[in-house]
């Protein structure tokens, strides 16, 4: 059967939405891979999957949120939408107001976002505007400017975006037949970590799946406001999709850590970056550094024993390297420039010589 996105795929668990309102660009049905090489590298009994969510249209997880948000907002006949965003949020308003024929404004925080994804938020046309100031600020002026005008916030305050993105968990239930023991995802504005356990809770009660996870979240260290328990004014990562200082699902997100009796800790960029290497060289999936956070957390906690016995886990892969270029030539070396000449070429390539 065609895939026709989350809303046709799930639409019962969903806010009702009619056939023909439906704004979709074929969001979820994502891989759950396998990484067995990491599992071998680390010398664990984990059991480890990737739910790769770079793989969705825009290119992370923020579609399957936007897809309600945005079918919602146009059923309701509003001609507007506007967000705050590292990025990926706008990448993802923006296709997604493109098909739905409304506009889109998007604030972002001046220099610090992601080229891919500006790249993304222009081209479908929303209106940028980059403000002097960081994600928090960004994210307050937008939140006054719903207050006064008829335009629909689609940052993840806006419930339809929790509910569109808990559908993240019901795939991984209905692939693995049952909930892992842990799920790892990287923590920003925290809304993602709170669509999860919002979705593996539903499928429990409705007898879907038996028991439940635990939610193991990962701050970058540098904007790790949860962690340290108080906002951080001046956020800094080189996670640029996670670098928020105020998140605004910071209640929910502790509930969702203390009801599942899960974690929520930081990891260092370095961290984050080894993370970020070895998911590419060792399995083949280039993520953005964000989206290593998780994965960086889950290394961690193997290397300092924390898993007493075998157990399933799936880390949350949130977006595609190819957001972010930049990142991933400044962490590897320069191609060597070899002389056109066959012999030159055979040695550099360690074939020969
Ligand atoms: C938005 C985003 C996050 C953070 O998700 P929250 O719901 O804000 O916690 C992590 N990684 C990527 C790639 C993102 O785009």
């Amino acid at each position: 059967m065609m895939w026709r996105g989350i809303i046709e795929r799930y639409r019962e668990h969903l806010p009702a939405i009619d056939k023909s309102a439906v704004i979709s660009l074929q969001e979820g049905n994502t891989p759950l891979v396998r990484a067995d090489n990491l599992r071998f590298f680390l010398k664990t009994n984990l059991e480890i999957f990737l739910k790769v969510e770079g793989l969705n249209p825009t290119g992370s997880f923020k579609d399957r949120g936007m897809t309600v948000a945005v079918s919602r907002a146009a059923e309701k006949g509003q001609k507007a939408i506007i967000c705050a965003s590292t990025g990926n949020t706008s990448a993802s308003a923006a296709a997604y107001a493109a098909r739905a024929n409304i506009k889109c404004i998007a604030l972002i925080p001046k220099g610090a976002i992601a080229l891919g994804k500006l790249a993304q938020a222009l081209i479908h046309s929303a209106r940028i505007l980059a403000i002097d100031g960081n994600f928090d600020d960004a994210l307050r002026l937008t939140k006054e400017i719903v207050a006064k005008y008829p335009i629909t916030l689609v940052n993840s305050l806006n419930p339809d975006r929790i509910e569109g993105q808990k559908t993240g968990a019901f795939e991984i239930v209905d692939e693995l037949g049952g909930a892992p023991d842990y799920q790892f995802i990287p923590v920003g504005n925290a809304g993602n970590i709170v669509a999860y356990w919002k979705g593996y809770k539903e499928y429990h009660q409705a007898g879907k799946a038996k028991k439940l996870p635990r939610m193991m979240g990962f701050q970058a260290a540098g904007a790790a406001p949860i962690v340290r328990g108080e906002v951080i004014e001046n956020p800094e990562t080189v996670a640029t999709a996670i670098r928020i200082g105020n998140p605004a699902n910071w209640q929910e997100a502790e509930a969702a850590r203390d009801e599942s009796q899960g974690i929520i800790s930081a990891v260092s960029d370095d961290e984050i970056l080894d993370a970020y290497q070895m998911l590419a060289a060792l399995e083949g999936i280039f993520v953005e550094p964000a989206s290593a956070a998780g994965v960086a957390g889950m290394i961690k906690l193997c290397r300092q024993g924390y898993f007493k016995k075998a157990a399933r886990v799936v880390c949350i892969l949130t977006g595609h390297g190819l957001k972010d270029p930049e990142r991933a030539v400044k962490v590897t070396e320069e191609p060597k420039i070899v002389p056109a000449n066959i012999g030159d070429v055979l040695k550099a390539a360690n074939i020969e010589g």
